[in-house]
């Protein structure tokens, strides 16, 4: 083994077989003696199975055991699944955060935006910066990606370097920010790399992805052609999208408008940060009313369908300020998430039934993804020519085909591996040598709750067949005072023949009830299950569904 047993490891902590809560480690030295760093610290978005959950959140269990042994969070950019997760975890860390201005002032934002947030220290770091981080010497590399600044992070050490792509793709033209940096990416390929760690998200896609440039000519040439109103909605980060519709409207000297708190946001943001230079001011959505149809575009959050996002309400035609009328446009410049799509086509169905134009990706370049096809993957293998290559940010087929293509690629080693291994790069053959805890939490209202907990399983099980409660009194000597009184949410009137579900639970209960030998009654542990059961059992023969069922004995 190499110097005094010390190791170079990574372990994913999330981001590995899904798409979403990207959290990654990396550590330095003996196996009881490790120096940690972490890159991003993300959230996923729960789905119609997680019901309640809007947020999922990695467990950082393992990183706060190891608190004092962690230098630093380095963000590589400001997407939801890279920072979502810091303002509800740092406290939990408080370790210091490392980010590029345009990060650290969205993280700002965010932060003024959500009641009692802690305030995180960031230090900031340039586009393109090296700083030093204990033993890891980190340099960044600016990679296009569909956000101002997106980041890959080149780590090096005595054991060797490595390069975590963070989220990237290849454009030559990406309208803000500079293109990926293939000469430092190049450079490093003649250093010696001795592991990527990368973006898996197009791997099952050919070719190139097209560039931001071609999408802003198709923006401009439709908003150019809008024979009245025209809205686009898209990712409010997109800034490079956000200001390519700004110069089309400017074009034809419409106005833009924002619509939906997100795009308020963000654009204040890049406005700060020097991304909207030289774009006239946005106006804000109450003058949209005053303006003419033909000297307008709005641009409106809601390009997932999010129901209490502009575009729902616009589609409803219950906007408090901007609506739509047969004839106006609406552009599409995004496509819908798995899992989103049902909630775009609802809103894309209520814009279209209400006479309105909808343009999206299917007919018109109006939309391309920020992460790298199978050709740019090659591209960045030939660059960085890394000896070992790990997976990451993709679902398990993503991560199965980016595998492939670095092996067919002609790289030595590729390890794919799953969230919580903990894998050595170096010294020696890198391989899986121990497993971390590693899991997901849920955020639930304002509280953070285990994903083992009860809590969302009880609410699928409520969402499925109700809940049926059942009261009633008993004196001391298991006689009834008072009761069964039955109540239900969620369940149905009347069986199949017209007997209402009240009556066939207060039936059971009573029954129930009445057939237990008298000394039985005192129990009201006994009484409470035997009714229970009674019920859910009376109410699965009635409606082959059967409830929750709780009972409350009450004793006097
Ligand atoms: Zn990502
Ligand atoms: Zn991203």
């Amino acid at each position: 083994m190499g110097v005094g047993g010390e190791g170079l490891v990574f372990a994913p902590l999330g981001g590995v077989g899904e798409i979403g809560m990207n959290l990654a480690i990396y550590g330095l030295g003996d196996a009881r003696r490790r120096q940690w760093i972490a890159v991003d610290l993300g959230v996923a978005f729960g789905g119609d199975d997680l019901p309640g959950i809007d947020l999922i959140l990695p467990d950082i269990q393992f990183l706060v055991q190891e608190r004092r042994n962690l230098l630093g969070l380095v963000l590589t950019h400001a997407h939801e699944d890279h920072f979502g997760a810091v303002l509800d975890l740092w406290p939990r860390l408080k370790v210091p955060v490392y980010a590029t201005p345009f990060t650290a002032a969205l993280l700002e934002a965010k932060r003024q935006g959500e009641p009692g947030a802690p305030e995180v220290p960031v230090t900031i770091v340039p586009l393109g910066g090296r700083f030093s981080l204990g033993p890891f010497d980190i340099e960044l590399v600016s990679v296009a990606h569909s956000i101002p600044e997106s980041n890959g992070l080149i780590i090096r050490t005595k054991l060797g370097t490595v390069l975590h792509t963070g989220d990237w793709k290849i454009d030559p033209t990406p309208v803000i920010g500079p293109p990926t940096d293939e000469a430092k990416l190049r450079s490093l390929g003649n250093e010696g790399c001795l592991a990527l760690v990368g973006d898996s998200t197009n791997a099952v896609r050919e070719g190139r992805s097209p560039s931001e440039l071609d999408v802003a000519k198709t923006l401009a040439e439709l908003i150019r052609t809008a024979p009245a109103r025209v809205a686009v909605t898209t990712f409010a980060s997109h800034v490079g999208r956000l200001r390519s519709v700004a110069e089309a409207a400017a074009a034809c000297d419409r106005d833009v408008v924002l619509v939906g708190r997100a795009m308020e946001r963000i654009a204040q943001v890049a406005r700060e940060t020097g991304y909207l230079d030289g774009i006239r001011d946005f106006r804000s959505a109450d003058v949209f009313g005053y303006l003419p149809p033909e000297r307008v575009v709005a641009l409106c959050t809601g390009s997932q369908g999010e129901a209490r996002a502009a575009l729902s309400r616009i589609a409803e035609d219950d906007h408090p300020e901007v609506s739509f009328s047969p004839g106006d446009r609406v552009i599409f410049s995004s496509r819908a998430i798995p899992g989103n799509e049902k909630a775009v086509m609802r809103v894309i169905n209520g814009l279209t039934s209400r006479g309105i134009e909808v343009i999206t990706d299917r007919n018109h370049l109006v939309h391309v993804s920020g992460h790298p096809r199978r050709g740019e993957l090659q591209d960045m293998i030939g660059w960085v020519r890394p000896r070992t290559l790990i997976p990451v940010h993709g679902e398990p087929l993503h991560m199965a085909e980016r595998a492939a293509l670095a092996r067919r690629a002609g790289v030595g080693k590729v390890l794919v591996c799953r969230d919580g291994d903990l894998v050595q790069l170096a010294p020696g053959e890198p391989g899986i040598i121990d497993t971390l805890p590693a899991g997901r939490l849920y955020k639930d209202g304002s509280l953070l709750i285990g994903a083992q907990a009860r809590t969302v399983a009880d609410r699928r099980k409520l969402g499925f067949a109700g809940i049926v409660s059942v009261a009633l009194t008993l004196s001391d000597k298991g006689a009834l005072v008072s009761g069964p009184r039955v109540d239900m949410t969620g369940v149905p009137d009347a069986d199949a023949g017209g007997t209402p579900f009240m009556q066939i639970a207060y039936e059971a209960a009573m029954e129930a009830f009445e057939s237990m030998p008298r000394a039985r009654r005192r129990d009201p542990d006994a009484v409470a299950e035997a009714l229970r059961r009674a019920v859910r059992s009376a109410l699965g023969t009635a409606w082959r569904k059967k409830p929750i069922c709780h009972v409350h004995v009450l004793t006097i």
